[in-house]
């Protein structure tokens, strides 16, 4: 296997830790969803992984996605079939905008006054304490909005 990338080698570690020994199919599982930019499905990582590894099952893929997912290195992205796919956490608090068309996603800072200003209003109004929020914003990336390139938008 080609070296691995500094994030891939700190799950694989994180992994260890937590008792799960770094077996070439997990390796597999954690460099694809390490690597992506785009949220990725146990699904559409066993494919990618499959290629590769014949021996790769579904089940590893679940349960190494589980455990990333448990150690707070991936975090689901919200899907109108589910929130099945998993992209690598960001640092610290961040809000993601995902692309409908080709799966990007891109975060943008939690740093954002007026909208971390919106949950101290929301909080006043409803009386509700506020610990967290989870904001993921849908449209089409810059790249995807170009008419050029995809002619079916037309916009
Ligand atoms: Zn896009
Ligand atoms: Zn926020």
């Amino acid at each position: 296997m080609n070296q691995i990338s500094p994030k891939a080698n700190k799950w694989l570690h994180c992994l260890e830790a937590n008792g799960c020994r770094a077996t070439m199919t997990r390796r597999a599982v954690v460099e694809t969803l390490a690597g992506s930019q785009r949220a990725l499905t146990p699904l559409e990582i066993f494919d990618l992984c499959r290629s590769q590894y014949k021996n790769m099952g579904l089940v590893t893929v679940y349960r190494t996605v589980e455990k990333l997912e448990e150690l707070g290195l991936v975090q689901r992205v919200h899907q109108p079939s589910g929130c099945q796919a998993f992209i690598a956490a960001a640092d610290g608090h961040q809000h993601l905008l995902i692309c409908q068309n080709c799966g990007l996603v891109t975060f943008f800072s939690g740093e954002n006054e007026m909208i971390e200003g919106l949950m101290d209003q929301v909080s006043n109004q409803s009386g509700y304490q506020i610990n967290s929020h989870w904001l993921q914003l849908f449209g089409y990336c810059a790249s995807c909005r170009e008419p050029a390139k995809n002619p079916q938008f037309n916009r």
